[in-house]
């Protein structure tokens, strides 16, 4: 089969260089095998965060960087009913739980509990919602309670059995259900969240490379158990390494990091700028 590989930017800022490195790993990838595919998906689900002149900014500045993806561009905004045929699979399977904390429910919950576990993306979720009796949870989702859907790791890891997932520059992984705990997988406000659209359309898109930051690295446990939940392939991955400012910060996170569009404003050429992208990802 051959090598497919994507690049899932969300339309909610410009490109950056971060950015740029992760189109060009992806693009390198799928180009060195030969007769692979460099795909384009816009992950734009944050319908309050999400701008068309940014998804126009994407496929504008890829064109500048000559970072030329096949076929069509998938766009998320328009894969709803496949996000929900997921979901009602998984509730099917009793894996997902409704929780209707707020954000201030749950700090007062971690500070009740003197702290909380703390997995790499902060204080995991302390399973307030997955211990409500039935009548209470069903007294609440019948009042028409807004609610999150959570996925239940234990019910999950015990469905699925020991898993693993192999990284060309990390190895073999053993997945771990506690990294990040029961994360949210259907939003209060805005529907699906990343990681059930993610898996269902690297699966619908054939994606067999998944490139990526390794900032992403603890959410492919969780993709990992989805998948194997959901009976879908199992994809290599690469994470790469990030693009630092000097103090150390992740360029993505800093507001005055460049745009692609402002390096192209002033002068850069876009040869020059991957030559020293790629030198990079090549370290
Ligand atoms: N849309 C995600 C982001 O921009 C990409 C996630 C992924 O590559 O899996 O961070």
């Amino acid at each position: 089969m051959p090598t497919a590989t994507r690049f899932a930017p969300s339309p909610t800022g410009r490109l950056h260089l971060g950015h740029a490195l992760s189109a060009c790993v992806a693009y390198d990838l799928a180009r060195a095998s030969g007769n692979g595919h460099f795909l384009l998906r816009i992950e734009d689900i944050d319908s309050s965060r999400v701008r068309p002149e940014y998804d126009a900014g994407i496929i504008e500045d890829l064109q500048w960087l000559g970072l030329h993806w096949d076929g069509t561009i998938l766009r998320q905004s328009e894969r709803h009913a496949a996000y929900q045929q997921a979901f009602e699979r998984l509730r099917a399977m009793n894996l997902v739980y409704p929780c209707f904390c707020t954000r201030r429910a749950i700090h007062a919950e971690f500070a009740s509990m003197g702290g909380a576990p703390h997995g790499p993306e902060g204080p995991t979720y302390p399973g307030t919602c997955k211990r409500m009796g039935c009548e209470e949870r069903n007294e609440r989702m019948d009042s028409g309670e807004a609610h999150a859907w959570r996925l239940d790791s234990q019910a999950i890891s015990n469905l699925v059995g020991t898993l693993s997932f192999e990284d060309q520059r990390h190895g073999c992984i053993g997945v771990s259900p506690e990294l990040l705990g029961d994360v949210v997988i259907m939003r209060k406000d805005i529907g699906v969240a990343y990681h059930l659209a993610v898996i269902i359309d690297d699966a619908h898109q054939q994606i067999n490379l998944i490139s990526r930051g390794e900032d992403l690295l603890a959410s492919t446990h969780v993709h990992r158990l989805l998948q194997a939940a959901l009976k879908l392939p199992e994809p290599l991955y690469h994470h790469h390494a990030l693009l630092l400012d000097a103090e150390g910060k992740r360029l993505a996170k800093r507001m005055d990091s460049l745009s692609i569009r402002q390096l192209r404003d002033s002068g850069r050429e876009p040869e020059e700028l991957l030559n020293q992208i790629r030198s990079f990802a090549s370290l």
